[in-house]
């Protein structure tokens, strides 16, 4: 995974604006509704793509049986199926006493946005495609299972409705808006002006000067708090906001970015210059640990079944919510830190540097937190059009000399200092790691052959089935640059 300043693409930026709703009685019951819409579509729509399976499986002589597989066929099968009589009937009784099937179809289907069941069917079409793919070979990592259907949970649920936009004489009409009632609102179709935690300034003033679009929002309900999600497409980064291109000859510049394990995150040069130090995780998230952990013994304690327990839950559901979030703002500020910093970055394997971690110390980061940091990274340094490098995940940066390169095998994970047996340099540990990656960036950048792959993760969000056309934007200005409104 590599990405270089030449064969960067212009990529059209998509970024998401995070807002805690705070929603009236009657839209929490409407959010409520629509969340089990979205459940109950994508229930359905396995349901009838496993009836056709079936039926498919046993009528060999005939080829004519569709079975459903895409997200477009099986909006089209779902949509058939909610006006018959299996979706909804019921008996009218005539003057004369004779019974009579009405057929209704759905009978609750005008009170959610249609839109709510087709996207959860194309979540279903996505699912299939992901099994099929896994089962034949056709996709990396881990073996995906086959689509299950969904129960209701307690604790967590969402749906997706998609922006629609009409041209009207006042202009432009979007089904999704924000601020309509006030600063402090977002508006989704069939719901409603919600009002929201976080200002929506930003984003309104990125919407009306035409720099930014909303493609959807995503609703979520983690801990009884719901959350709405708005994925924008927006303008490039303005220029001044874009680091300038190397020349072919400049070997310079590479900066290592260590995952310490005193320091969550150290960055440094070659010659040794450190150029950032994240010296430990905020105290929220380091107090986290013995938290969850009371909360979950509070919960195994309890009754199963009980009113208590079910608190229980929700409380410790509240602070894996919180403590999520806290994780989430924490990251990006780490990763907007070396992006507008530096213009070229090396970053360790995540393979390599799972087999380190060390889980009795608060400062470390995670694997997983660490996958989003450097996932964070790789697209945020494409809007910059900076370069970034993935270090070989045999590299040994923790137990080489950044001064003389001799290994040094017999470094534990105790040690804060690295001493050089061979040379007699003394360095911070985590500085030496984050040193030897960016010697390793110097010496390995021309060899890296740039992976037109990598710009699959370029972007955080990607372009989705059923989400309409999509026309550019123009460019953002400077201070667009991190679009993201966090909700702690
Ligand atoms: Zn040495």
């Amino acid at each position: 995974m590599s990405v270089g300043a030449g064969s960067v693409p212009v990529v059209s930026r998509h970024t998401t604006f995070q807002f805690t709703a705070d929603p009236s009685a009657e839209q929490a019951r409407g959010l409520a509704r629509h969340e089990g819409a979205a459940r109950f579509a994508f229930n359905q729509g396995l349901r009838l793509h496993l009836n056709a399976r079936r039926a498919a499986k046993n009528a060999v002589d005939d080829p004519a049986v569709p079975v459903p597989w895409s997200g477009f066929d099986l909006i089209n099968a779902f949509n058939a199926w909610k006006k018959t009589e299996d979706a909804g009937r019921r008996f009218v009784v005539d003057a004369h006493g004779t019974a009579e099937v009405d057929v209704t179809g759905l009978a609750w289907r005008s009170e959610v946005s249609a839109q709510v069941f087709e996207e959860a069917v194309v979540d279903l079409g996505k699912a299939l495609k992901a099994w099929t793919d896994s089962r034949r070979g056709k996709r990396a990592g881990r073996a995906v299972g086959h689509p299950r259907f969904k129960k209701k949970n307690h604790e967590r649920g969402s749906f997706r409705l998609r922006n629609k936009t009409s041209r009207t004489k006042a202009g432009v009409r979007a089904t999704i808006r924000v601020g309509q009632n006030g600063p402090r609102s977002v508006t989704l179709p069939g719901i409603g002006a919600i009002k929201v935690h976080d200002d929506t300034r930003r984003l309104r003033r990125m919407l009306a000067q035409g720099r930014a679009r909303i493609l959807f929002a995503t609703v979520t309900r983690r801990g009884g708090r719901w959350r709405i999600s708005l994925n924008v497409e927006a303008a490039d980064l303005h220029p001044a906001a874009r680091h300038p291109a190397r020349g072919d000859g400049d070997h310079t510049g590479w900066v290592g970015v260590d995952r310490g394990l005193h320091a969550p995150v150290v960055a440094a040069l070659a010659d040794g210059t450190q150029t950032l130090r994240i010296d430990a995780a905020p105290r929220a998230l380091r107090a986290a640990q013995p938290a969850t952990r009371r909360l979950q013994k509070a919960v195994s304690r309890k009754v199963k079944g009980s009113t208590n327990r079910r608190a229980a839950v929700k409380r410790l559901a509240r602070h894996h919510e919180r403590v999520r979030a806290r994780r989430h703002h924490f990251l990006h500020q780490v990763s907007n830190l070396l992006v507008k910093t530096h213009d070229r970055l090396v970053i360790e394997d995540l393979n390599i540097t799972g087999m380190l971690t060390n889980h009795h110390l608060a400062a470390a980061i995670s694997d997983a937190a660490w996958g989003q940091l450097a996932r964070q990274i790789t697209y945020k340094m494409a809007w910059r059009g900076g370069q970034l490098l993935t270090a070989d995940r045999w590299f040994p940066s923790s137990k080489t000399c950044s001064g003389c390169g001799q290994p040094k095998d017999d470094l534990t994970l105790a040690d804060r200092t690295y001493q050089c047996p061979a040379c007699g340099l003394v360095i911070d540990r985590d500085l030496n790691a984050a040193v030897n990656l960016a010697t390793w960036g110097e010496q390995h950048h021309l060899s890296q052959v740039l992976d037109p792959e990598a710009r699959g993760q370029v972007t955080n969000a990607h372009r989705r089935e059923g989400s309409g056309r999509r026309t550019r934007v123009d460019e953002t200005s400077p201070d667009d640059v991190g679009t993201l409104t966090h909700a702690a």
